[in-house]
């Protein structure tokens, strides 16, 4: 199958630089699959499952947690906030984050902020876990 170069960068600096066939990630509008040939595209990342499948046919599966994605005349870049291999995700952790969010979102006045923060924790442990599942 036909390959396209693909970067992808965290702030800790890049975690990939190669050839693909695909390269499958949660945008902020949906899911989003991008194959050799893809029209000119920038879209911001949402959270979520992605994962990228090398010219041997090899998937590799992440937890990407927003950032920006784009795919210029061939070339592929995805700078994310957070990505994360699948090898390298402790699942404890990720049930510990899970379980402290869960239990800070069910005591009574909690703040707006303090929702939001302990709801975007939780959904970064929701991803880890459905990675590593
Ligand atoms: P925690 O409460 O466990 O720190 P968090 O969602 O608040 O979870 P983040 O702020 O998203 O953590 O991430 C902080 C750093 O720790 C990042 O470098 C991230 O890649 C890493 N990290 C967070 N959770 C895990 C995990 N379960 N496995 C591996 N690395 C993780």
């Amino acid at each position: 199958m036909a390959t396209f170069p693909l970067q992808i960068g965290t702030p800790d600096g890049l975690l990939f630089d190669g050839e693909v066939e695909r390269v499958v990630c949660r945008t902020i509008t949906g899911d989003l699959a991008i194959l050799t040939g893809h029209c000119n595209y920038v879209t911001a990342l949402g959270m979520g499952e992605a994962h990228i499948v090398l010219p041997d046919g090899t998937r590799r599966n992440a937890a990407c947690i927003g950032g920006m994605l784009s795919m210029m005349n061939g070339s592929c870049r995805l700078l994310a906030t957070t990505w994360e291999w699948q090898e390298d995700i402790d699942r404890e952790r990720a049930e510990a984050a899970k379980e402290r969010a869960q239990a800070k979102l069910n005591e009574t006045g909690i703040s707006e902020k303090d929702y939001k923060i302990l709801s975007a924790k939780l959904q970064r442990a929701l991803v880890r876990l459905s990675v590593t599942r």
